[in-house]
């Protein structure tokens, strides 16, 4: 039998993307249902309020899991990062603003610096989280990133 491979998911939008997301979301929710779903604060609870929406009343076999971690510039952000550090992160859909300063800019580099460095698929808009969620990796068992051995860095000589 087919079986769905479970990941987790994490979630995050700056308030000018949140639309994007909720919309994204709306679309794709049947898809998101298989999957543990790890948000920062305001975006989660736009994506729970999304999810009950489009599940509807018949919600029996349409339980969805998600962790809400703090808003993102109260240290949401970095929340995430370190669940990425910790290898218990396997897609970021993260709809950044491109048009607006934040005022976590630092964490919203530090969060995009650590899905690269683990190699986490990393979707950044619409077209990309759109593609991500279509792939046949989603439910592929073995799939695993390759993640670079940093060994000579953790050991180099510092004296
Ligand atoms: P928020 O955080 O979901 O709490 O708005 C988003 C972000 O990291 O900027």
């Amino acid at each position: 039998m087919f079986m769905e491979k479970r990941l987790t998911v994490a979630l995050v939008a700056h308030d000018a993307m949140k639309h994007d997301l909720a919309e994204w979301v709306a679309w794709n929710w049947e898809k998101l249902l298989s999957h543990r779903l790890v948000c920062t604060g305001t975006t989660g609870r736009i994506v729970a309020t999304t999810l009950m929406e489009r599940r509807g009343k018949d919600s029996a076999n349409a339980r969805f899991d998600i962790t809400m971690l703090k808003s993102g510039p109260l240290g949401g952000d970095q929340q995430l990062g370190a669940m990425i550090a910790n290898n218990e992160i396997d897609v970021l859909v993260f709809f950044w603003d491109p048009m607006s300063a934040q005022p976590h800019d630092v964490d919203v580099k530090a969060l995009l610096r650590l899905a690269t460095l683990y190699n986490v698929p990393t979707a950044i808009n619409r077209s990309s989280a759109d593609f991500i969620i279509s792939s046949s990796l989603m439910a592929h068992a073995d799939y695993k990133p390759v993640i670079k051995d940093y060994t000579s860095y953790i050991e180099r000589n510092v004296k």
